[in-house]
């Protein structure tokens, strides 16, 4: 397992870090987010460091899908069946925050699109 001492996701992933978590797979855990956007917002990462979803998809596309998959138990396992959302921002100009790839699932209200 690959990870960067100093990155959240990492701690959150090996449990160093208290979350919330609502699934598990073999490479990747997915818990809430601490500062919810909508009824329903869970992250997704993979429990090895990647920086952005660009780094996955060229170092691992098998966990790219399998990140894909835990997005949707997720979505199933929180009742969003009128829909949600998966969002990946990369990059500071995107907003993403925190350097270690993550999927927002994103649901249980009305979803404006595209978003503000
Ligand atoms: P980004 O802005 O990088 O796309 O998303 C990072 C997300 O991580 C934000 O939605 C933020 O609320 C969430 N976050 C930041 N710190 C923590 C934390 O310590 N625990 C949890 N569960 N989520 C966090
Ligand atoms: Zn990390």
């Amino acid at each position: 397992m690959n990870t960067e001492p100093d990155c959240l996701f990492c701690k959150i992933s090996s449990g160093v870090i208290p979350a919330e978590i609502i699934a598990e797979s073999q490479g990747a855990i997915a818990f809430r987010d601490i500062d919810p956007k909508a009824p329903t917002h869970v992250l997704v990462v993979p429990r090895s460091h990647f920086a952005d979803v660009s780094v996955l998809t060229l170092s691992d596309p098998n966990l790219a899908g399998e990140l894909l998959a835990l997005a949707s138990d997720v979505a199933r396992l929180e009742g969003l069946d009128d829909g949600y959302r998966i969002v990946t921002n990369t990059g500071e100009a995107a907003g993403q925050s925190v350097a270690h790839v993550h999927f927002h699932v994103l649901g249980g209200r009305s979803l404006a699109w595209p978003p503000g």
